[in-house]
């Protein structure tokens, strides 16, 4: 390869994907026979890069697609960013969050996708109990609930199946993947075992939240979610608040849960319709304020612990 199309090459790349891309992609070589440079990985949201960074360690490269604060059902792809996952050794993401990300894993490296709801068991859309889809813009083409990472034990297994990923992808690191996989999965486990300890004795076991984001949570833990919304952009029918707010009432809900990236304004006006207060869940689809996916996670257990009245 000449200098000259490996400067092009680097000026048609290095927007987003940096220097080592060069190694894995421009020679032609297979990110597997990477000489110099770690294989670029790209991830989709925040929670598939915070678990890629934590499976991947210093032996890749990981690139996210959304940039903190956007809401990633809305993202949208420029051009430099679709070449990136053509040349990327691996693109973790989520089918059905992003159409964006599903469309270009299809166009410029289907074999080399990792579609993390193919390592678990999926919930279907609306397993709930939330019944009238009709303003469900949310879910996009998916047929099942994608909120998959706000179930620490999925999440667990999600590691180890992306530690085998990333072996098969790199063999020369093989073990260093599926070690950083191991440590991962035990903590989120671990993580598991805290919610399941803190969400066992509640006063009312009834999640009212904004966009129906944690149903996979709701599910793990034996609560019940009432979603407003599946679409954190629509506004609910009034019909369909006075509905939330009749159950709500019924069920001795304190609580309504906002999210930081949708506004809290509908569940405001529930919260003053049934006397209750309103917290923030984070659902995590962006990087949190502070700390990381595990530190969101712990401060969401200490929210819900508070709103619905846990005691053990
Ligand atoms: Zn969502």
């Amino acid at each position: 390869m000449s200098e000259s199309s490996r400067r092009i090459r680097m000026r048609a790349a290095g927007l987003l994907a940096g220097g080592s891309l060069l190694a894995t992609a421009a020679c032609g070589a297979g990110a597997a026979d990477s000489v110099q440079g770690e294989p670029q990985v790209v991830a989709a949201f925040y929670p598939l890069q915070w678990l890629t960074e934590q499976v991947g360690g210093a032996d890749v490269k990981v690139t996210g697609l959304t940039a903190p604060g956007v809401e990633p059902h809305d993202l949208e792809l420029a051009p430099q960013q679709v070449a990136t996952l053509g040349d990327a050794a691996l693109t973790v993401y989520i089918k059905g969050v992003q159409p964006a990300v599903d469309d270009a894993v299809e166009q410029t490296a289907p074999d080399k996708g990792f579609d993390a709801a193919t390592a678990v068991k999926t919930l279907a859309a609306g397993h709930e109990g939330h019944e009238g889809h009709e303003e469900d813009g949310h879910e996009h083409d998916a047929s099942y609930d994608t909120h998959l990472w706000l179930d620490p034990a999925r999440f667990a297994t999600v590691a180890t199946a992306l530690g085998d990923r990333l072996a098969a992808a790199d063999p020369g690191h093989a073990q260093a993947y599926k070690d950083r996989a191991a440590t991962t999965a035990a903590s989120l486990n671990a993580l598991d075992q805290e919610m399941a300890k803190g969400l066992s004795t509640c006063t009312t076991k009834t999640l009212v939240t904004g966009h129906q984001a944690f149903g996979y949570l709701a599910d793990r833990y034996g609560l019940k979610q009432i979603g407003i919304t599946f679409d954190p952009d629509a506004e609910p029918s009034p019909a369909r608040i006075a509905e939330v707010a009749k159950v709500a009432k019924a069920e001795k809900v304190t609580t309504i849960f906002t999210e930081a990236l949708v506004s809290p304004k509908v569940a405001e006006v529930l919260a003053t319709e049934v006397g209750a207060k309103t917290a923030v869940l984070d659902p995590l689809e962006s990087k949190p304020a502070d700390g990381d996916y595990l530190a969101a996670m712990r401060a969401n257990l200490v929210t819900l612990r508070t709103a619905l009245g846990c005691s053990s």
